[in-house]
């Protein structure tokens, strides 16, 4: 497993978004599962986490040239989005240290 803590600091805020959106996955089911009655407002909450986490990975720019790292162009590449394990732009692996970072 990746430990935060050892991640470059670019990597480590990409690292918590995607925390960000499993979590609100896990939340989403769990209120469908769990909290029936709150239903709704539990959804709508864990949607809403989801979606942060989700769009900041997705549109997470990669720290070699800039260019978003699982994307190519608005959407067209967006069956790369969470799979490609480097930049589809340049190829810089996902988890390396930034260029200049010592
Ligand atoms: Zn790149």
């Amino acid at each position: 497993m990746l430990d935060p803590k050892t991640l470059q600091p670019v990597w480590r805020s990409y690292y918590w978004s995607a925390v960000l959106a499993g979590a609100g996955l896990a939340m989403q089911v769990c209120a469908v599962l769990l909290l029936p009655r709150l239903g709704f407002v539990a959804l709508l909450g864990a949607g809403v986490v989801f979606s942060v986490g989700f769009l900041r990975v997705g549109f997470f720019r990669c720290p070699a040239c800039g260019g978003l790292f699982h994307q190519k162009g608005w959407f067209s590449g967006g069956v790369n989005v969470f799979f490609s394990p480097a930049c589809v732009h340049c190829g810089f692996p996902r988890w390396a240290d930034p260029p200049g970072s010592g």
